[in-house]
C-alpha cells in the first residue's frame, strides 16, 4: 500500500501519558472511554481490561463524585492483578479541583486529567479551580488534556467574542465566531496551564464538536496556531452506522492532512452493546488509511447476482472470525502479522485480480461457475480448493502462511 497521499504530519510536542507517548514522532494513539459507574471498581476495572484487550492504548473514566475518586486506586490495583497496564485518564467536570485535592491517591493513580475549561467554575472561581487542578498535575508529573467541547463552551468568552465581532468592520458569521471561541478557549487554557508551571510536553488539546464541518474547521485552525499535541474526536457521534460514518468522515479529512495525535470514536452503544466497538472502529479508520496496522485486513466483495448462495458470505464471516480469534496467539508468536491482507471474493469477475493483490486470496465459484475455488498466495495461484470444507482448508493455508512469514 502506498502512503504517499497522506500529507506530512502536523508537528506537535510529544506528551508522555503513563507508558504511552502521544504526539511528537509517536504513532497515532487509539483511546476509549468506559460507561460504567466508576464507583463500581470491579465493573469499571473489568471494562477497562476489555477495552485494553481490544486495543485501546489509553482508557478514560468518569470521576464525577467522591465515591468515584475513592474507587480509582482500587481500580488501578485490580487492573495490575489482571496484568493490564493501560494508562487511565480521569474525566473531571465542575468539582475536579476538589476531588483531586481531597483524593491524592486518585490523583496519583491517574496518568492524565481531562479538564474541560468550560466546566471548571464561574468568574474568579474559574481560574482558581483550573489552577488547582493544573498545580496538582504538575506536582504529580501528570499529563493534562484541555478538553474543550462546544456543548459546554466558556459562555463568557463566547459573549466577549460576539461583542468584539459585532464592532468589527468585517464581522464574521456566528458560526465562525464560535469556531474562534472554541480554538481560543483551548489555546488560552493551555498557555495559562504553562504559566502555572505545567510544561508543554504535558499538555494535549482537544476541541470537540458534533458536526463534521465544524470539527474539521476547528482542528485546522488549531493545527495552524499551536504545536500542542491534539486529541481528535467527533463528540456525540451517535449510534450505529451514523456514528461510524460521521466520525470517519470528519477524522479521515483531518488525518489525511496530518492533523491528530490520538483519536477516540464516541459511539453510543446499543443497550447492552459492546463498548469495545469504538476501539475497533478507531483501529479500522487508522488501518484503512494506511496509518497503522492493528489486525489483518479481510477484503471481501459485496456479492451480487452472481453469488446467489450464502457460501461466499459464510466464508467471509468465518475467515474474519477466525483471524480475530487467532490474534492473541499470533501477537505473541508472530510479530508483524498485523499487516496480513486477505481477499475473499465471490466470483471470477474480480476474484482472481483482487486475490492477486492480497497476501492470500480466494475466488469462490459464482453462480454457474465450476465448483472450484482458486487460491492465490503472494500473487500466484497455488492451489484450487474443492468440496465441503473449503473454509477449513483456507484457514490452514492462512495459518501456514503466517507461521512461515512471521515465525522466523
Ligand atoms: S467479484 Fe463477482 S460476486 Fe463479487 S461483486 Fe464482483 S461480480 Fe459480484
Amino acid at each position: 500500500m502506498s502512503y504517499s497521499a497522506i500529507e506530512s504530519r502536523h508537528k506537535t510536542v510529544g506528551v508522555q501519558v503513563g507508558s504511552v507517548l502521544v504526539g511528537g514522532a509517536a504513532p497515532i494513539v487509539v483511546q476509549s472511554m468506559t460507561n460504567t459507574d466508576t464507583a463500581d471498581a470491579e465493573g469499571t476495572a473489568r471494562q477497562i481490561a476489555e477495552l485494553a484487550r481490544a486495543g485501546s492504548e489509553l482508557v478514560r473514566i468518569t470521576v464525577d463524585r467522591e465515591e468515584s475518586a475513592a474507587a480509582v486506586p482500587r481500580i488501578a490495583e485490580l487492573l495490575a492483578k489482571k496484568n493490564v497496564h493501560v494508562p487511565i485518564v480521569g474525566d473531571f467536570h465542575y468539582n475536579g479541583h476538589l476531588l483531586l485535592a481531597d483524593y491524592p491517591d486518585c490523583a496519583k493513580a491517574l496518568a492524565k486529567y481531562r479538564i474541560n475549561p468550560g466546566n471548571v467554575g464561574f468568574k474568579e472561581k474559574k481560574d482558581r479551580n483550573f489552577a488547582t487542578m493544573i498545580e496538582i498535575a504538575a506536582r504529580h508529573d501528570k499529563a493534562v488534556r484541555i478538553g474543550v467541547n462546544w456543548g459546554s463552551l466558556d459562555q463568557a468568552m463566547l459573549a466577549a467574542l460576539m461583542d468584539e465581532n459585532h464592532k468589527s468592520p468585517k464581522p464574521l458569521d456566528a458560526r465562525e465566531v464560535m469556531h474562534e471561541a472554541i480554538v481560543r478557549s483551548g489555546i488560552q487554557s493551555a498557555h495559562y496551564a504553562e504559566e502555572l508551571g505545567l510544561p508543554r510536553n504535558r499538555i494535549i488539546i482537544s476541541a470537540k464538536c458534533s458536526e463534521v464541518q465544524d470539527l474539521i474547521a476547528v482542528y485546522r485552525m488549531l493545527a495552524a496556531r499551536t504545536d500542542h499535541a491534539l486529541h481528535l474526536g467527533l463528540t456525540e457521534a451517535g449510534m450505529g452506522s451514523k456514528g461510524i460514518v460521521a466520525s470517519t468522515a470528519a477524522l479521515a479529512v483531518l488525518l489525511q492532512q496530518g492533523i491528530g495525535d490520538t483519536i477516540r470514536i464516541s459511539l453510543t452503544p446499543e443497550p447492552g452493546g459492546d463498548r469495545t466497538r469504538e476501539v475497533i472502529v478507531a483501529q479500522e479508520i487508522l488501518q484503512s488509511m494506511g496509518l497503522r496496522a492493528f489486525a489483518p485486513m479481510v477484503i471481501a466483495c459485496p456479492g451480487c447476482g452472481r453469488t446467489t448462495s450464502t457460501v461466499f458470505q459464510e466464508l467471509a464471516r468465518d475467515i474474519q472470525t477466525y483471524v480475530r480469534g487467532r490474534m492473541p496467539e499470533w501477537r505473541l508468536q508472530y510479530p508483524g502479522f498485523e499487516t496480513l491482507s486477505l481477499a475473499v471474493m465471490g466470483c471470477i469477475v474480480n476474484g482472481p485480480g483482487e486475490s492477486k493483490h492480497a497476501d492470500i486470496g480466494i475466488s469462490l465459484p459464482g453462480t454457474g461457475e465450476l465448483p472450484a475455488a482458486p487460491v492465490y498466495v503472494d500473487g500466484k495461484k497455488v492451489k484450487t480448493l474443492r468440496g465441503e470444507n473449503i473454509a477449513q482448508q483456507f484457514q490452514g493455508i492462512v495459518e501456514d502462511y503466517v507461521a512461515k512469514r512471521w515465525g522466523g
